[in-house]
């Protein structure tokens, strides 16, 4: 018998799609050594260059974090599972009851009363576990797939005070998995939306709305005024942020991330246990885990991971039960699985551990390498730009670097089908002597296409920007976008 190595969704496309691979070898460094060996696309996401496993990659045997232990020569032996669980672009409870518990808990009006008769007769609740919820003041970052069952199932429940930050507006794209919106308020503040819904389910929370990006400069100020944080943010940098900020001004921060099919959730307190850092010290490169713009999501999936979350949120509060801290729940759709993981917390952690780095905020764009990426001068062409040389020059050729079942939602007539994945083994195919054109759904992925193809010695390389979508708009009005 083997050993089993889980392959997490992001890193699938490397291992030909599957989610488990079977290895021998008696320690961890054996059978990665052996999993790069035998998938070598999948060695640059997993090691730097210096060979070290790359720190927002974590490695679990038989669901225990290794990190703390020899990593590379932790013994494995056949029938383990080890896991690989990268970072996807998510008394606290007894201290945040107590500074409520103390007398002038708000009072329950005779509404409130019949309201939350289902809670008032929980023994874990009662009538002062509902004062508590009233007096409770939490903060959803994001109102989008996971702010959206959070911010409903935390006003129904009476949380007395919901603040939330977003900037965005109401998108028909969003609707498949965002709730709290609706088909009449598409084109909508996603606040100015979220507050009439939440009003409307339970007008006596008291809604406080910060209509900005959540940036070092505000982040303190807006977080100081709550007790609990529910991060339901889709990109790392303000993920870094959220933590750094609750881990200064000591909030729990209720975490959830998704992915296609699969979430993760925890409760990040480092009073009491990790922080996020403790997990994954520094974040992905950019564009290395797709967003789910990029990579989809099903609409599920969210309600499920944000239900949790405001679930973690209300027993922090009430001082109920187990909180997640110290521990991540992994969850898989597909398989409808739930694992969970026991978290250590790093005592080198640059936040929360003995020796700080991190004593304030930092520039969080900067730390998560956006903004530095190289420059793409002239490596880019217009939908129309292309239209017309391409009517020109017949012979240029567009790749579409997308999957095939983007492909089939929509694609331009000519192009031809080269998985961004596949590329790097599908590169004689093509003629270096033509014009090459790559695109994908929102230019992004094909970028990543012309540094490969440029890598590989062609020169005549660009990239069309805004990908087919900004094709549906200027050029092709008849592709449908999605
Ligand atoms: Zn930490």
């Amino acid at each position: 018998m083997a050993v089993t190595v889980l392959i997490p969704t992001p890193l699938r496309p490397f291992v030909g799609g599957r989610d488990a691979v079977e290895l021998e070898g008696g320690s961890v460094g054996e059978l990665l050594d052996r999993l790069t060996g035998e998938h070598a696309a999948l060695k640059p996401h997993l090691f730097a260059t210096d060979g070290r496993l790359r720190s927002f990659v974590n490695v679990y045997v038989n669901d225990r974090d290794i990190r703390q232990l020899a990593q590379r020569e932790t013994p494995v032996k056949a029938g383990d599972t080890v896991s690989i669980i990268p970072s996807i672009a998510g008394g606290t409870a007894v201290d945040v009851g107590a500074q409520h518990a103390a007398p002038g808990l708000p009072k329950l009006s005779h509404e409130e009363i019949l309201r939350y008769s289902r809670h008032l007769i929980l023994p874990d609740v009662g009538v002062e576990g509902q004062q508590k919820l009233k007096a409770a003041r939490v903060l959803l970052v994001g109102a989008g797939g996971l702010g959206s069952p959070a911010a409903l199932y935390l006003a129904a429940a009476g949380v007395g005070t919901l603040g939330l930050v977003d900037f965005d507006v109401v998108d028909k794209t969003n609707l498949q998995r965002q709730i709290l919106h609706g088909t009449s308020t598409v084109g909508v503040s996603k606040l100015e939306s979220a507050t009439a819904r939440i009003h409307d389910l339970n007008p006596n929370v008291r809604v406080e709305t910060f209509e900005t990006r959540l940036t070092s400069d505000n982040a303190l100020d807006i977080i100081r005024e709550f007790d609990i944080v529910a991060d339901g943010t889709d990109n790392f940098p303000t993920r870094y942020l959220v933590n750094d900020a609750c881990v200064l001004l000591d909030k729990p921060n209720v975490y959830g991330s998704i992915f296609r099919f699969e979430g993760q959730a925890s409760v990040f307190h480092a009073k009491r246990g990790p922080c996020y850092r403790c997990l994954y010290s520094e974040p992905p490169p950019p564009g290395l885990v797709p967003s789910c713009a990029e990579g989809g999501v099903l609409g599920v999936l969210p309600g499920i991971i944000g239900s949790i979350q405001a679930m973690e949120t209300i027993k922090l509060i009430l001082g109920a039960g187990q909180p997640l801290i110290g521990r991540l729940v992994l969850f898989d759709a597909l398989k409808l699985e739930f694992r969970e993981l026991k978290l250590e917390k790093d005592p080198d952690c640059p936040v929360c551990g003995s020796h700080p780095t991190v004593t304030e905020l930092i520039d969080y764009q900067a730390f998560c390498g956006i903004g530095a990426e190289p420059s793409y001068d002239g490596a880019e062409i217009t939908a129309a730009e292309l239209r017309d040389e391409w009517q020109r020059n017949p012979d240029l050729l567009l790749i579409d670097v997308r999957e095939p079942h983007e492909h089939e939602i929509a694609h331009i007539d000519g192009a031809v089908l080269i998985p961004l994945g596949e590329l790097p083994d599908r590169l004689g195919e093509l003629d270096g002597h033509r014009e090459i054109v790559t695109h994908c759904h929102h230019g992004a992925r094909s970028l990543k296409a012309l540094e490969i193809l440029k890598a590989a010695g062609f020169s005549k390389v660009r990239s069309l920007r805004g990908g087919i979508d900004a094709w549906a708009v200027n050029v092709d009005p008849s592709l449908p976008r999605y």
